[in-house]
């Protein structure tokens, strides 16, 4: 049985090149980067290779990357760290962020009683701007939490004009940007961000590795304490192999933007098409102009189909996620999706398809295939 993932806004397949590095530095280049001597050396080198690397895609400068194990950890470093150390009184948000950042906030706002706005969506998921400049009149030290591109619906923010207007009412800004990283262009230096996070297992790289960037003088202190790596704001010995595959990865994404940018939206186009032709009154739930590595569909299914799509299709060897989490049984559905339908669209199955350049039309023939025999 061909098996066929498209699941890759979930995690993605490791490019063979990554594998490579990762190994020759595992096995060689096994120096602590904080001993002097020349193993340390030749592993500081590689780490420091690979920050400058990874800020020169992203058009920052090497010292504002600090290395992370992962995306969430570095959400949850930042904003604890604005409301703790910066003073940020009041957090801004939306509902249909990521429970890194979500879940990140409401603990924040019990621990510190800060206060916590959450900037209205729209039905195709958009943030309300207007909403968000109409939050921003009060005057009270704030932190705006937007992330770039929406992990279930792939709903594309404007990050320029949403951190021109944070600018504009003095207030930080932070995006997650776990989804776009490596699949859009972006340039720091000429974007108003102070914060921005990655995880490197999102653009074809290792798991447990990713970076966040602080902007120079944002005056952010340290989650934890225990050494002086990362400047003193992230200690710990670095995994010198993930950040060298995270780098590799990062490069490589960004010299095959183009090719592989195309190839997915053909194949993003294709599925669409396909839709249309098999099952004609599906939504998309979502902008039209979402981000082209993801797809999320409300399907003219019954009700009953909810709960057994997704096992049904896995039965064939497809691996795609619903916009919603299953728990113990209950079907809980998903709280970005609970923001933009109506109840009873809820309880009908979305599906929620998400493509890399190593799927092919093949792949989507085989998720249509399997579609009409739910
Ligand atoms: N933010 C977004 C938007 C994500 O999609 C994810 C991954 O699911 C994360 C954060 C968490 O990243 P990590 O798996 O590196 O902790």
């Amino acid at each position: 049985m061909k098996k066929v993932y498209l699941d890759n806004a979930s995690t993605t397949q490791i490019r063979p090149e990554v594998v490579q590095e990762m190994t020759k530095v595992l096995s060689e280049d096994y120096g602590n980067p904080s001993s002097t001597h020349s193993f340390g050396r030749n592993a500081k080198s590689i780490l420091e290779l690979s920050r400058k690397a990874i800020a020169k895609q992203l058009n920052a400068s090497a010292q504002e990357i600090i290395f992370t194990s992962c995306g969430t950890e570095a959400n949850n470093w930042i904003l604890r760290s604005a409301v703790k150390d910066l003073k940020v009184k009041r957090i801004i948000t939306s509902k249909i962020e990521h429970h890194a950042v979500l879940y990140t906030v409401q603990a924040l706002q019990k621990e510190f009683d800060i206060q916590v706005d959450y900037v209205a969506v729209k039905p195709n998921g958009e943030i309300d701007i207007t909403d968000l400049v109409e939050l921003l009149s009060q005057e009270t030290k704030t932190l705006v939490s937007l992330m770039h591109v929406n992990n279930e619906t792939g709903n594309l923010l404007d990050v320029d004009k949403v951190g021109r207007i944070c600018e504009q009412y003095n207030a930080l800004f932070h995006t997650d940007m776990v989804q776009s990283v490596g699949k859009t262009e972006i340039d720091l230096q000429h974007l108003p961000i102070d914060f921005m996070v990655a995880s490197a297992h999102k653009f074809h790289g290792p798991k447990g590795i990713g970076f966040a960037y602080i902007k120079k003088n944002s005056g952010l202190q340290p989650l934890f304490y225990g050494g002086e790596q990362e400047k003193g704001l992230r200690p710990g010995t670095e995994a010198v192999h993930q950040i060298a595959g995270m780098a590799k990865a990062l490069e490589l994404s960004y010299a095959n933007l183009e090719t592989e940018r195309n190839h997915i939206s053909e194949l993003k186009n294709y599925l669409i098409v396909q839709l249309e032709i098999e099952f004609p009154t599906f939504v998309i739930n979502g902008t039209s102009d979402g981000i082209y590595t993801i797809l999320n569909v409300l399907l003219p299914f019954a009700e009953d189909k909810t709960a057994m799509i997704l096992f049904h299709l896995d039965m064939k060897g497809i691996a795609v996620s619903r916009g919603s989490a299953c728990q113990s049984g209950s079907i809980k559905p998903s709280h970005v999706l609970a923001e933009m339908l109506s109840n009873e669209d809820l309880k009908k199955p979305s599906l929620r398809i998400s493509f890399s350049h190593f799927n092919t039309k093949e792949d989507i023939d085989l998720l249509i295939f399997g579609l009409k025999s739910v």
